[in-house]
């Protein structure tokens, strides 16, 4: 006879176990610090690296292997790693392949945060960060030094909207031994085969479309080459780097409507940039499907779509105070950084304290389209600029 438990251990230790085969579409929330063994011999044999088995909550849950398998298997890669925001997965690229005395290279327009990690790198690890032009394509080789490891690319830039010849870069690149990482969250790897391309090493803000609910943060790195992923393994590892799998199922439900709400973001915002482009307010529409774009015949050789962000170019003649109070007077347009959700989003960029060399004349916004109805989402536009 077993002897009862107190009511105070039994709050603990309790031998009930649910009868297997419970068969349900969501992937269970596996909340895990502690990773139980059945026995010593499997505590030792188990590695953390070895995803077939668990080993700590850290290293990963049924919950968190699922969505990198799936994430991988859409890119086309073989592996996947979750980081607590897409700037983490840019800093576990960084640290993974750059060492001090090394050299990076950034295109110019790149997300602001993963410049100021160049910089940072630069100032406190002795790394050489240096920019270039985004639209350099095969001219990119004369920057390329013995000290270069790592080029990061991000296709289009997610303000400037340039869109680089990634094909032409990973080409100078690889024929110098230089790795190439792509921030490939514009295109959600729905729009872009980015390792077909030629990119070795593919980052996602998971934040974004991934997730489409403004509510999560979570960044991704996924490969297809062991010894890349190794090396971005073992840093993930010793930066401590985890996700919630209450967040990670965020991101799993949502997945399955990802292709639905980038073809709605994208038919959306190109209604709108082209109906941009008759605005007499509005000199440029920078948007990679339209040819005012820099970049936009690579666009068009490269990609099957185009995600619900761009940036249009008011003229000279309106002021920044003139184009704020244009922003301040849309009623759908919210103002907030990110993008990716179901609502529309505006948000005025200066660009000369951005850019070193940037040229354009007139004030740069740049709109995120949600999934409101474009037709409402014009009517708001149109009243906010007869206000300019
Ligand atoms: C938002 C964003 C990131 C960073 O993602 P967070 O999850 O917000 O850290 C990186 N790159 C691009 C292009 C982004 O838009």
């Amino acid at each position: 006879m077993k002897r009862p438990l107190s009511p105070q251990t039994a709050l603990i230790h309790n031998d009930y176990q649910a009868p297997e085969g419970f068969g349900a579409f969501p992937v269970a929330v596996q909340r895990a610090s502690t990773i139980l063994f059945k026995n010593v011999a499997a505590m030792r044999s188990r590695h953390w690296l070895d995803k077939t088995a668990y080993t700590y909550g850290l290293h990963g849950t049924p919950t968190t292997f699922t969505l990198e398998a799936r994430l991988a298997a859409i890119e086309g890669g073989t592996d996947c790693l979750l980081a607590p925001s897409g700037l983490a997965a840019i800093m576990l690229v960084n640290f993974a392949f750059l060492h001090s005395g090394d050299e990076v290279l950034i295109p110019d327009n790149a997300y602001s945060p993963n410049r100021d990690l160049g910089n940072w790198m630069a100032d406190a690890y002795g790394i050489t960060a240096r920019y270039y032009d985004p639209l350099i394509g095969a001219g990119i080789a004369e920057l390329i030094g013995p000290n270069t490891k790592l080029l990061w690319t991000e296709a289009p830039g997610s303000v400037s909207m340039e869109m680089p010849d990634i094909p032409a870069i990973c080409q100078a690149a690889h024929d110098k031994g230089v790795l190439v990482a792509l921030d490939n969250t514009w295109s959600a790897g729905i729009a872009f085969r980015a390792f077909d391309h030629g990119v070795d090493i593919v980052m996602h803000a998971l934040t974004k479309y991934q997730s489409g609910g403004s509510d999560v943060l979570m960044g991704a790195v996924i490969t297809r080459e062991k010894n890349l992923s190794q090396k971005l393994s073992l840093t993930h590892m010793r930066l401590g780097l985890g996700v919630s799998a209450d967040d990670t199922s965020l991101i799993l439900r949502s997945l399955a409507t990802l292709k639905l709400r980038f073809d709605t973001h994208d038919a959306s915002a190109r209604h709108i940039a082209s109906w941009f482009k008759t605005r007499p307010e509005i000199t440029k529409v920078l948007h990679p499907a339209l040819p005012d774009c820099p970049g936009h015949e690579t666009w068009k050789r490269d990609f099957t779509g185009a995600a619900g962000l761009f940036s249009v170019l008011f003229d000279a003649r309106y002021t920044e105070e003139q184009t704020d109070r244009f922003v301040d007077n849309l009623q759908l347009f919210k103002i907030g950084f990110s993008w990716g959700g179901a609502n529309s989003l505006c948000i005025p960029y200066r660009m000369q304290t951005m850019r070193a060399n940037w040229t354009e004349q007139g004030q740069l916004v740049r709109f995120n389209i949600g999934l409101e109805d474009p037709v409402d989402l014009i009517a708001d536009i149109e009243a906010a600029l007869a206000l300019l």
